[in-house]
């Protein structure tokens, strides 16, 4: 064989297209068995083929006529190819008498099988590879004829038509065993109901959480697994998204198979079929239930601590006030104990006023009293209450403002302007600056605002906790509540405050270089 021909052979994309069909090696297939039996008889002949050819050898998916030890081999190594060459050529092969033929004349097939005649027609994929030859042998010399040639290409047509869909089916089957391990590896519940509502699939997760089995599921329709009293809410959601909508946000209860009820959240899409019709629906779920139960701990735990530490420790710091003009005469390390007494009391009673503002803002009990107030006046005053701490560090406060009202609770927006500028003082070097703002700004929604901004030249914060740090108990160094004081609730207060007044707020940050905290209140119309 030639070096050209041989390396036909070798082609990679070629010989990906042959293992894709999943044939090599693999058990009889009956419907290219019907197709070699077919050009058996149709043309005559003893031995029909349909031979793959690979790198290195001859697999025969089909054959008819074969004698031992070929038949049950159902192969040979190159040497005993004719087949090979209709692939290198990419065309037909006609041999009426293979021991005159120089191409072949030294083939081994020709002692070893009795090939003398042969006709092959190539295995062609749509894309253009040779995968082998579908093939008639006589053990004789013989003249192939014209409508002989032509039923040998019209049943090599069938066999590549039969080898390809087998190469579909098998990527198919790959593609959805991935697509079903990759839904099966998500923590999110989904399950598709078909046209009458009923359950055609679930996701590992949503069997694991439901504790149903996929059969149980099946029998099914998604409503019946929903608590009754959402039952409703749910029929509503899902015959949105029947009609054709994305909804999101849906809140439910999924009830387990052993009854316990699942808060979950998620979306409900509709499932198109090939025409573009509604086919049945998708729901993916996050089941909510741990994380809610642990928010519940939390905010009982905020509501007692709040409520039970102040009294205890304001009578404490009263306590400590009040002995104070009494112990001038304390010393050394007495005179430490008892000025660190004080200290710690008094950041107990703003932890303390800290958690229950949260508390009050997140429950919506805290009401604003709001009224035009200067935004020049609120950031003044805000900057004379921190001067004290900012001459400690060294640093320069700089307020500018134009001539604009807000329409805001002043206590509030101090409260808010105070600790975002105590956060700026403990988070910047001595020696630099911060500025306070307040300038007008047009929403794109058209609502006229004022936006306010406190910025710093200090240590910054890192982009991936930007978002982050308006969180209850958020810090972005594990240290900083030791070090610097407070327990990560300023920000949230302040976010919890802003918000209430129906603006937002927000920080952009360089790493080293400092700070830019921002928020935005209405104006006073
Ligand atoms: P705290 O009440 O303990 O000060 P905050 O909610 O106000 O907590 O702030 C949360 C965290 O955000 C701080 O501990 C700090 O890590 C970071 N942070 C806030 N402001 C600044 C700033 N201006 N510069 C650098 N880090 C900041």
């Amino acid at each position: 064989m030639t070096n050209a021909a041989h390396s036909a052979l070798q082609h990679a994309s070629r010989l990906a297209a042959l293992r894709a069909t999943g044939a090599m090696d693999a058990p009889p297939n009956a419907i290219l068995d019907r197709l070699t039996r077919l050009a058996s008889r149709l043309m005559g002949v003893p031995i029909t083929l349909v031979s793959l050819v690979d790198a290195d050898r001859q697999f025969f998916a089909s054959q008819v006529g074969l004698t031992e030890p070929w038949a049950t081999e159902r192969g040979t190594a190159l040497s005993h190819s004719f087949c090979q060459y209709v692939v290198a050529s990419r065309g037909p092969l006609i041999v009426e008498d293979a021991r005159i033929n120089p191409l072949v004349a030294d083939n081994l097939a020709i002692p070893d099988i009795g090939v003398i005649a042969y006709a092959g027609m190539p295995l062609t994929t749509s894309d253009g590879e040779v995968l082998g030859s579908f093939c008639a042998i006589d053990t004789v010399p013989r003249q192939w004829r014209q409508d002989q040639i032509a039923i040998l290409e019209d049943l090599a047509h069938a066999a590549s038509g039969e080898l390809q869909l087998r190469a579909a089916s098998i990527a198919l089957a790959q593609r959805e065993s991935f697509l079903t391990d990759l839904l099966d590896h998500t923590s999110e519940l989904v399950c598709v109901t078909g046209q009458s509502g009923h359950i055609i699939y679930a996701n590992a997760a949503m069997l694991h959480t439901s504790g149903y089995s996929a059969d149980e599921l099946m029998g099914k329709r998604a409503v019946d697994v929903v608590a009754e009293d959402c039952r409703q809410d749910f029929i509503a959601v899902a015959q949105r998204a029947r009609a054709g909508e994305e909804v999101s946000d849906i809140e439910t209860i999924v009830v387990t198979r052993d009854g316990q009820r699942l808060y979950c959240r998620g979306r409900g899409t509709p499932v198109l079929d090939a025409e573009g019709g509604i086919a049945g629906i998708r729901v993916m779920f996050r089941d909510l239930t741990r994380e809610r139960q642990i928010q519940r701990v939390k905010d009982e735990l905020i509501a007692l601590v709040s409520h039970e530490l102040r009294a205890p420790v304001g009578a404490i710091r009263g306590a400590l006030k009040l002995l104070t003009p009494h112990m001038v005469h304390l010393q050394g390390k007495q005179r430490q104990l008892f000025d660190m007494a004080g200290r710690n009391a008094d950041r107990l009673l703003v932890l303390a006023s800290d958690l229950l503002d949260i508390e009050r803002l997140e429950s919506g009990v805290m009401t604003l009293a709001r009224r035009p107030v200067s935004a020049l006046w609120l950031l003044e005053q805000s900057s004379e209450a921190m001067q004290s701490v900012a001459d400690g560090a060294g640093i320069t406060l700089v307020a500018k403002a134009g001539a604009t009202l807000v329409d805001a609770d002043p206590a509030r927006l101090q409260q808010v302007l105070v600790n975002l500028i105590g956060n700026a003082l403990k988070f910047s070097p001595a020696g630099s600056t911060i500025t306070l703002n307040a300038e007008p700004v047009t929403l794109d929604d058209g609502r006229q605002m004022v936006s306010f901004s406190v910025v710093d030249q200090g240590r910054g914060i890192p982009a991936e906790k930007l978002g982050r740090v308006f969180e209850r108990f958020e810090q972005v160094m594990p240290s900083d509540a030791s070090e610097k004081g407070g327990a990560g609730l300023g920000l949230a207060i302040s976010k919890a405050i802003v918000e209430q007044h129906g603006g937002a707020i927000w920080v952009e940050s360089t790493l080293g270089e400092g700070c830019r905290f921002q928020f935005t209140v209405p104006v006073a119309s």
